[in-house]
């Protein structure tokens, strides 16, 4: 893959890591004052659910952190942008949709057939289990 190439979804990533921190920081500026208020059975429920939602969100922002440093890793070992089942180069187009992408389309094709493929399997042994076989 090109220098530039490389330095721009270098940068991306950085960027999308300055996101998240600063969203983070957000997020706890903001427990910080609810934790001082006294609140009534009312607010401490919509409050729970906030928390919960907070935590999901949180948890999401810690996956793509992890993706975006795995993909910053890439690129210093100078294994970006190459597929990581068959080593070919992944499509740019596909990076720049998902920059994060590890496996080329053709990869990750095989790979989503593989699963619908098992979940399929696990439906119909189910079904088989609680449906009467017809005919
Ligand atoms: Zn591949």
């Amino acid at each position: 893959m090109k220098k530039e190439v490389l330095k721009r979804f270098k940068k991306l990533f950085e960027q999308q890591k300055a996101n998240v921190l600063y969203n983070d920081k957000v997020i706890r500026d903001d427990f910080a004052v609810s934790g001082d208020d006294r609140m009534d059975d009312v607010d401490q429920a919509s409050s729970d659910v906030e928390q919960s939602l907070r935590m999901r969100l949180r948890n999401r922002e810690m996956l793509l952190i992890k993706k975006v440093d795995e993909a910053l890793k890439r690129i210093e070992e100078g294994t970006f942008g190459s597929c990581n089942s068959c080593e070919n180069d992944i499509e740019l187009k596909r990076l720049e949709a998902r920059p994060t992408a590890t496996l080329c389309i053709a990869c990750k094709e095989d790979e989503e057939r593989r699963e619908a493929l098992s979940a399929d399997g696990r439906r119909h042994k189910s079904l088989g289990a609680v449906l009467p076989r017809m005919g």
